[in-house]
């Protein structure tokens, strides 16, 4: 078959076709072949161009090497001498017309067209440039087909991708674009100050609203940074620069930047907590810096007048002597100052124990009675936590006695729990030494007084019974007022005379159980008899024991009776009453008298307060009874206090525990 000159050449394709018995095809034998068919073929196996023939009614196929690709790997070999019908029946509804189109001289041509075939074992899109034209001999009858095809498949698909990675960019773009759009968003609505510098000048790119507000009237968006804000050329500058040229980022903390609100203003002291962030470009370097900030000038100056108070304080501390202690009940710590150890005589620096440095370091003679205090503090059944106390320590190392005053505060927690208490001592060893050589010295002018009253007293009494013999009555009369002012300035001199008892500690109680009713009632009895001035009345409620110094309690309820009708007008109504209040006996004394300023309140029961006012003094008076009052109340474990109002009458109150015996009852 090689002897035929139109069969040769043509590679692989070239041999199959040579190695078939083309008369067992319905072409017939090649010799049979017309001219046409046989220069059809010779052209096809010549060129390198895919081309395929479709030969006779059964468009039985030949094709050359660029053509057999288009096969895939299940058509070819097959395909060689079959029908085109039978090759392509997956696409011979589209093709098939074509073909029959073909032969009857319409020749047509495609490019990109796309044919669904199954040529390695799956459907797949494949898409052809292609042309079918008539084979045709000298009088124009037409054999067969002669199909000229370029497969495009890929370049389509490659086309597609394209396409495809086109939207992709479209969208990735409209998403960064979003994503901007939403960053920008966020920096404009943060609540931090931000801004982005630009490039290696930082040219203000991006400012928000909070950082345009740290300069209201400069305009920055666009500008260098060092000709937007030239002030900052400097150590703010070469930090920025440093950020830039180094990538790395800086934190400033309440930084000082002099700076001015306005272009050519004056430079004001503005402190700024802020970061400096290196930007960089998509290579990865450095193309701009980010600046978050917080302006925190109103904080440091707040901070720097609370330290200039603080100094202050401190000074005034050093200068007022004061000694200064703090209890932190939760950390179970107590922090004493340089003075406050002083004062304890404590040289060394160690930590300090309540047990062991306070309460180790009073006077035997006051530990009890201080401790007793710091625990009502503690209970706030002491003036709501507040202490002030008067006590002396023995020295640890100097063994000095020194008299101090503490005063401070409890601080409680919502169960009332104290968590800290804190305060300052003053040493009042002076003024207390000063006190005592004058109490002494009332004491002993009180004491020396005593005696030439009592015989004064008894001289009046023989003159009485002298007088009344002798029925002398201008001489009567007047005994009976010499007699009441005796009597007056026994009082005042007993009343000397307690107080320095109590100050000295002697006061000693002649305890018993007593129903306070009874109590109250007589002394109420005996008080109606030597002052008619004003209406009394007793309010006797359920019965009360209390286990107490009879003597005493009756002298502080004389007390408040005659302040009562001392000072308040006479004929008006006071009102006694005994009652059982918060696990207390509780006595009260109402009086509608002047009343007593809010100022004076916490101070009347101080020894020697009198209320200075025209008032008060035209009423005699010294100031020691309801000090008196007082300490008495304090040594029952009792407590004394007062409700007034000025103008509108006084009501004194005192309690005090009830006894063991009605517990018992
Ligand atoms: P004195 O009455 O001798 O001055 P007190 O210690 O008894 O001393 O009282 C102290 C001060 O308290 C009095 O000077 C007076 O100003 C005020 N005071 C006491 N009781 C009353 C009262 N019932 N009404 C108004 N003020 C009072």
């Amino acid at each position: 078959m090689s002897d035929y000159k139109f069969l040769q050449g043509g590679g692989e394709m070239g041999e199959l076709i040579r190695s078939i018995d083309w008369s067992n095809t319905p072409i017939g034998a090649v010799d049979s072949w017309p001219t046409e068919l046989k220069i059809a073929t010779g052209i096809m196996l010549s060129t390198p161009f895919p081309m395929y023939i479709a030969w006779g009614k059964e468009y039985i196929q030949l094709y050359n090497d660029g053509y057999r690709p288009i096969l895939g790997s299940t058509k070819h070999p097959q395909a060689m001498g079959i029908s085109t019908r039978e090759t392509f029946a997956e696409i011979w509804h589209i093709i098939g017309s074509m073909f029959d189109g073909v032969m009857k001289g319409n020749a047509v041509g495609f490019s990109n067209f796309m044919f669904p075939l199954d040529r390695n074992g799956y459907v797949e899109e494949c898409f052809f440039d292609f042309s079918y034209s008539p084979i045709s001999d000298e009088d124009g009858n037409i054999g067969g087909v002669l199909v000229t095809v370029i497969e495009t498949t890929e370049k389509v698909k490659g086309l597609k991708e394209l396409q495809q990675t086109k939207h992709d960019l479209e969208d990735a773009k409209a998403e960064t674009e979003g994503q901007r759009d939403q960053l920008k968003r966020f920096f404009m609505e943060a609540p931090a100050a931000i801004c982005v510098n630009n490039g290696s000048d930082m040219v203000f790119e991006l400012i928000n609203p909070l950082y345009q507000q740290f300069f209201p009237e400069r305009q920055l968006l666009g500008k260098p940074v060092l000709e937007a804000l030239p002030e900052i050329k400097g150590p703010v500058y070469d930090i920025l620069r440093g950020v830039y040229d180094n990538d790395q980022t800086f934190e400033g903390n309440e930084l000082l930047i002099p700076i001015a609100r306005y272009d050519g203003g004056p430079l004001e002291d503005r402190y700024f907590n802020f970061i400096y962030q290196p930007r960089h470009s998509a290579n990865g370097n450095v193309d701009g810096v980010l600046v978050f900030a917080f302006e925190v000038t109103e904080m440091v100056n707040a901070k720097k007048e609370l330290e200039k108070e603080k100094d202050k304080f401190k000074l005034a501390i050093l200068a007022a002597e004061l000694g200064t202690f703090d209890m932190d009940m939760e950390k179970g710590t107590m922090e004493w100052d340089k003075r406050c150890r002083t004062l304890f005589g404590i040289g060394h620096q160690d930590t300090v124990t309540y047990e062991k440095d306070f309460l180790e370091g009073l006077h035997p003679d006051d530990k009890e009675r201080v401790s007793k205090v710091i625990e009502r503090v503690f209970n706030k059944s002491e003036s709501n936590g507040f202490y002030d106390v008067e006590y002396r320590t023995v020295g640890v190392e100097d063994q000095r006695v020194r008299w101090l005053r503490a005063k401070g505060q409890a601080y409680f927690d919502d169960q009332d729990k104290p968590y800290r208490f804190i305060g300052s001592v003053l040493e009042i060893t002076e003024q207390k030494e000063g006190e005592l050589r004058k109490n002494d010295f009332i004491a002993m002018v009180s004491h020396e007084l005593k005696t030439p009253l009592t015989s004064l007293n008894g001289y009046i009494q023989l003159l009485q019974v002298k007088a009344k013999k002798n029925e002398d009555t201008y001489a009567s009369g007047a005994l009976i007022k010499v007699n009441q002012q005796v009597k007056k300035m026994t009082g005042m001199i007993n009343g000397f005379l307690n107080v320095s008892q109590i100050e000295e500690g002697k006061i000693s109680l002649n305890k018993s159980d007593f129903l306070l009713n009874d109590l109250v009632r007589e002394t109420v009895e005996n008080f109606k008899f030597i002052s008619a001035s004003h209406e009394i009345t007793y309010q006797q409620n359920e019965p009360l024991y209390i286990y107490a110094d009879y003597d005493r309690i009756e002298q502080v309820i004389l007390n408040l009776l005659s302040n009562a009708v001392k000072y308040s007008p006479k004929g008006m109504h006071i009102v006694i009453e005994c009652q059982f209040n918060n696990g207390m006996t509780q006595v009260s004394v109402k009086d509608e008298g002047m009343g007593i300023k809010s100022a004076d309140v916490s101070k009347i029961f101080e020894r020697f307060y009198r209320v200075d006012s025209n008032h008060t003094k035209a009423i005699a008076g010294f100031g020691i009874g309801l000090y008196l009052c007082a300490e008495i109340i304090r040594l029952h474990d009792g407590k004394i206090w007062v409700e007034s109002e000025s103008g509108k009458g006084s009501t004194f109150y005192f309690n005090l525990p009830k006894s063991k015996r009605e517990l018992l009852a």
